[in-house]
């Protein structure tokens, strides 16, 4: 079984999930013919749909445990029996309770990214991990209350507007030291906004991607452009960069969306980057 936690020197990265979705992988990434998936079919499911895992990850560094995005978020009323919704569960299971929290940060303000920020307690808006105080991009901050991009972010007046009034949000901007161990890096196009989170102890680090990538294909594929990316362009521009720092450095990479736990590293086998799990 694929180990579920990571050491990177003094810093434990644990996998945690809020469940799966999947999707046909021509309407996630339109621009990229069904043939072109012939090689990657390792990377569909047997339906030949792509599944990704809504990752978060908890991180426990300096006497802080800090979580990394919240996923979907709880599943409304109502709704047929989903494939989410799991990260509450998924933090008891590991003995974590909410009110151990102490940092949330979040790595761009998409809907399955926040989704657990914020819960309803006697018609009141309270959050979810009581002691902790939430940090995201003043970039993507921006851009969810733009007009012309509000489709994009559509829970972010229900699961992020609220932090504000609350007194909880800290922002990030440029590159930003969380912790001693935790720098946020920006790496823009999916989210104008969205930050990768780089780990740094004793000598050794790894990277928590966010949504750089959502499939290991597109290690050999950087020029598939999801939907979800907001600027599709710069959003390559990025993840090529990305790809090459990460080979080169020999970096751990944590991606959410990846098969859990999402571990792994970026190697190169007969002049081609493959994407190699722990
Ligand atoms: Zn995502």
């Amino acid at each position: 079984m694929p180990q579920e936690r990571l050491r990177v020197g003094n810093v434990e990265i644990l996998a945690l999930s809020d469940g799966l979705l999947e999707f046909d992988p021509c309407a996630f990434f339109p621009t990229v013919p069904a043939a072109q998936w012939a090689p990657y079919t390792d990377h569909l499911t047997a339906e030949h749909r792509v599944r990704f895992n809504l990752g978060s990850f908890l991180l426990r560094s300096q006497g802080k445990t800090i979580l990394v995005d919240t996923g979907l978020g709880p599943v409304p009323a109502g709704l047929p029996a989903v494939t989410w919704g799991k990260l509450l569960e998924d933090l008891a299971a590991h003995a974590v309770r909410p009110e151990d929290v102490d940092m949330v940060v979040l790595t761009h303000l998409h809907r399955d990214h926040v989704g657990w920020n914020l819960s309803q307690q006697e018609g009141k808006v309270v959050p979810t991990f009581p002691n902790a105080r939430y940090w995201l991009s003043a970039k993507d901050w921006e851009a969810c209350h733009q007009e012309a991009l509000r489709e994009r972010f559509p829970n972010a007046p229900t699961c992020v507007w609220p932090l504000a009034e609350l007194g909880l949000v800290e922002f990030m901007e440029g590159e930003y030291t969380l912790t001693q161990e935790l720098t946020a890096v920006p790496t823009p196009g999916h989210t104008p906004g969205h930050m990768s989170l780089l780990v740094t102890s004793q000598g050794e680090r790894a990277l928590i991607l966010g949504d750089v990538m959502h499939s290991p294909a597109q290690v050999q594929e950087p020029d598939w452009a999801s939907r979800a990316d907001i600027d599709p362009d710069l959003a390559r521009e990025t993840r090529r960069a990305l790809l090459e720092r990460l080979e080169r450095e020999g970096t751990l990479v944590a991606a959410g969306h990846f098969p859990p736990p999402g571990f792994g590293r970026i190697v190169r086998l007969a002049n081609r980057r493959y994407w190699q799990g722990l």
